[in-house]
């Protein structure tokens, strides 16, 4: 269950109390801010857990903090730094990561008994109980797959430039993390467990090659360590840093998989769960393919089982910590005595693991060995998703096409009518909403590859789901690179389907197919940006919804690299000077269910500087963010439209007789039926293969299939419309039947989502240095 603060907390334990007079006066001389209501009065209450560090709320007036200290008595050497933890939130807090605020440190123990800091207090859920009842199996899957980016955020950071001088000790933490355990395992022991020995020294033999590896590790990464977001499953605190350090970023993944092996005599901690259907909670295979596409490194992991087997045994290490603390009488937690029964178990499921090979530690979430088979919940998702097409999206096809034939000239050609806004609540309502994006549906891109085929089939299905280009990917730059206020402006409306965005890149006076030589100028001006420029294909933007537009433009000339001289930067619609020129025709169709594709200019546009996506110049950095997942959802969507063509196809040529006979029985339209399915086949196998790969392995390396699939599909179904439009004679290029707009649809795509020929091109560059590489290799 989500916590709040009244649940979460209890009165100070006796052996926890402190001078709260005391730490009242000092916070009103040094902590800014906290004497603001000066009648008000400080409460402290504790934190049930905070097994190690004791943690306090406190409310003063309406200002919130937390309060954490080292617990008293005799402690373990080295252990509850808490100047540590303090340091390492600072650097986090200031490089954007979510952590709470660190606000003051106090070394001086004559204060409250201990040394101590105050940070601020985040409002948001926590969820103590690991099974997170109450929620819906898709939040429960976004939950665990937003706390795993997290993770593989954390680990990606380079620890140089987070200036954390002396926080760790170098190369070989694995080790130092045996021999720390052993030491205080030995030093705390109040039995001998012959289990831990033997697997201190087992670990202690297996150390892996990588133990140089290095990234700043949390120590204690686990669900209810994190603080959500009230509404959505984002992370919006990472808490409890006691045990942060720089280490083996494989050590915090094990560390979060252990609840997958928890030894079946022991209770489950944190309401524990064992991992069933249709719960959401992702299979520790589809945790670590998550993590791992998010650090672009190979899913499978070398040496899984040893960091498996080391968790164990921290675990185990700190329950004998724990408890012998508790026999000392300084242990913040009601039930550590508990502790003293974990610790044998703990260590033999490590020892049990220890022999077990990757393949076997790694429990898979689909048995059978299917090609590209879809997790359990994207299944479940696809057939809900199929159903209610079925139901709701294809019966109201004749009601909206009639709609924006009435309207021709009207504004309201650019919205939408009541009928799909009342299938968008629908579809929300059934959870089946923004199912795009991992971090939110809890669904990997090869999952959502066969829903985004589905709602291909149909032109406003994608916008029916919240699926829709090129909100897509706005939405995916602004989870990815946004500040937390650019999150809350813009994100959260976009994901509510409240608003709707555009992607304000290709400009009609430079060829954009070199993004380099965009010349739109985004150009500082005290506290704010003035955007000049001339941009059109602005897809969404005539959507009345529209309010919002991520811009591309200039902010450097050439005195940095090409690739460092643009930036991304949100530009609200209804800011002075934002031009709409006119709305570009497709072969003569205006897209009106996407808003149109306009001409927009941009006429000394100030918006505040607070508006620019993660940096000057590093557009380009976003935009390979960008060019990942969002750009082949075209593609897995195209897969849907050609399915349909062919079905158009096959009805006509069964029905329509030429020459005394049915037209698939003359043999060349049966050869177009033929080669049709077998272009469909060929191109649903290479998206899925594209999907598999960002999943796997990160859209920086599956770079060679994305490219490979926005040139192979839509070219081979620009040639399945042709043969079925061939197949419909006259009919087949006439409004009264839909293959003309299905034709002009597919055949854009050649273009918008680049041209063939730079894709083309990056494809031959990069088979040609594959092919350099390998003969390198034979010589
Ligand atoms: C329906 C539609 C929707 C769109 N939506 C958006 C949108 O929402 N936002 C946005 O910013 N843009 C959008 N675009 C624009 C699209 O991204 C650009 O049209 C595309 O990037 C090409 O740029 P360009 O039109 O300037 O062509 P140019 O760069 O002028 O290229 C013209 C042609 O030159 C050739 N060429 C270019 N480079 C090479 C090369 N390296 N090797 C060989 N030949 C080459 C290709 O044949 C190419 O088609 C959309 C376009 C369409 C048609």
């Amino acid at each position: 269950m989500e916590m709040d603060v009244t649940s979460d907390t209890v009165e100070v334990l006796p052996q926890h109390k402190f001078d709260v007079r005391s730490l009242e006066a000092y916070l009103n001389q040094h902590l800014p801010g906290f004497g603001a209501e000066p009648r008000a009065v400080l409460t402290v209450t504790q934190y049930r857990s905070g097994q190690s560090n004791p943690t306090f709320f406190l409310q003063k007036g309406p200002q919130a903090y937390v309060l954490r200290k080292k617990p008293p008595g005799s402690l373990l050497p080295k252990a509850h730094k808490i100047d540590r933890e303090f340091k390492v939130q600072k650097a986090l807090f200031s490089i954007g990561f979510p952590v709470p605020e660190p606000l003051l440190y106090c070394s001086d123990a004559s204060i409250i008994g201990t040394e101590f800091y105050v940070m601020q207090h985040v409002q948001g859920r926590i969820f103590r109980d690991f099974s997170i009842p109450g929620v819906s199996p898709a939040e429960r899957a976004a939950i665990y797959v937003s706390m795993v980016e997290t993770l593989a955020w954390l680990h990606s950071l380079n620890v140089k430039s987070l200036r954390l001088d002396g926080y760790g000790k170098g190369v070989g933490y694995c080790k130092r993390q045996i021999s720390t355990w052993t030491n205080q395992y030995q030093a705390a022991a109040h039995q001998d467990i012959p289990a831990m020995d033997q697997l201190s020294k087992w670990l202690m033999k297996n150390l892996p090659d990588s133990d140089s590896e290095e990234s700043l590790i949390h120590g204690d990464f686990k669900l209810d360590n994190i603080v959500f977001h009230p509404k959505e499953s984002r992370v919006i605190a990472v808490l409890d840093w006691e045990l942060s350090t720089f280490g083996h970023p494989l050590t915090d993944l094990a560390y979060l998989s252990l609840f997958y092996f928890w030894p079946r005599t022991l209770p489950m901690p944190n309401g524990g769960f064992h991992i069933q259907e249709n719960t959401g909670i992702p299979w520790m295979e589809e945790l670590i393919s998550i993590y791992c596409r998010c650090r672009g490194i190979d899913p499978n992991l070398p040496n899984w089982n040893f960091f498996m087997a080391l968790s164990f045994f921290r675990l185990a290490g700190i329950a004998q910590g724990v408890y012998s603390r508790f026999l000392l009488g300084n242990n913040s937690s009601e039930d550590s005595f508990l502790m003293a029964n974990i610790v044998q178990p703990l260590a033999e499921t490590g020892l049990q693991l220890s022999k077990r090979t990757l393949s076997t530690v790694l429990p898979r979430a689909d048995p059978k060995n299917q090609l590209f088979a879809q997790t359990r919940r994207g299944q479940e998702v696809l057939t809900k998703v199929k159903q209610f097409m079925r139901q709701h999206v294809f019966p109201a096809e004749k009601e909206i096409a009639e709609y924006y034939a009435q309207n021709g000239n009207a504004e309201a050609r650019w919205g939408h009518p009541s009928v799909i806004e009342k299938l968008k609540e629908m579809a929300k309502a059934e959870g089946l909403w923004n199912l795009f994006l991992p971090a939110v549906s809890g669904l990997s891109q090869l999952d959502y590859a066969l829903i985004a085929e589905e709602t291909g089939k149909c032109f406003f299905a994608p916008d029916v789901f919240n699926c829709q280009a090129p909100d897509t990917g706005n939405m995916e730059v602004l989870h990815l690179y946004g500040s937390e206020q650019q999150k809350q402006q813009w994100l959260e409306p976009l994901l509510r389907g409240d608003i709707t965005s555009a992607f304000c890149m290709t400009e009609p006076n430079v060829s954009s197919s070199d993004a380099t030589n965009i010349e739109c100028s985004i150009q500082r001006d005290g506290d704010g940006y003035i955007v000049n420029g001339q941009k059109w294909w602005s897809s969404g933007a005539g959507n009345p919804k529209c309010k919002i537009a991520v811009v591309l433009g200039r902010t450097e000339t050439a005195s940095v690299s090409r690739h460092k001289q643009h930036s991304m930067i949100l530009v609200p619609m209804d800011t002075p000077g934002v031009e709409l020129i006119r709305p570009l025709p497709v072969f003569g169709y205006m897209d009106n269910e996407h808003g149109g594709h306009w001409e927009v200019h941009f006429n000394h546009v100030r918006v505040p500087a607070t508006n620019l996506i993660l940096g000057e110049g590093r557009g380009f950095e976003i935009s390979q963010g960008r060019l990942g997942p969002g750009r082949i959802h075209h593609c897995m969507r195209s897969v849907g439209l050609a399915e349909r063509i062919l079905q158009l196809m096959c009805e006509r040529a069964v029905q329509r007789v030429a020459f005394k006979k049915k037209l698939y029985e003359h043999e060349v339209v049966a050869h177009w039926i033929a080669k049709s399915r077998i272009a469909i086949e060929e191109v649903r196998l290479l998206t899925l293969k594209a999907a598999h790969s960002i999943d796997t392995v990160g859209s920086a390396a599956a770079r060679k299939e994305i490219a490979m699939i926005k040139v192979a599909a839509p070219k081979a179904i620009c040639k399945i419309a042709d043969r079925a439009i061939q197949v419909y004679g006259g009919a087949g290029v006439s409004q009264d039947y839909p293959l003309a707009r299905m034709y002009a649809t597919i055949r854009t795509l050649r273009l918008a989502d680049g041209p063939d020929e730079v894709h083309l091109s990056a494809i031959a560059k990069m088979e040609l240095q594959e092919q350099a590489r390998r003969l390198t290799a034979r010589m």
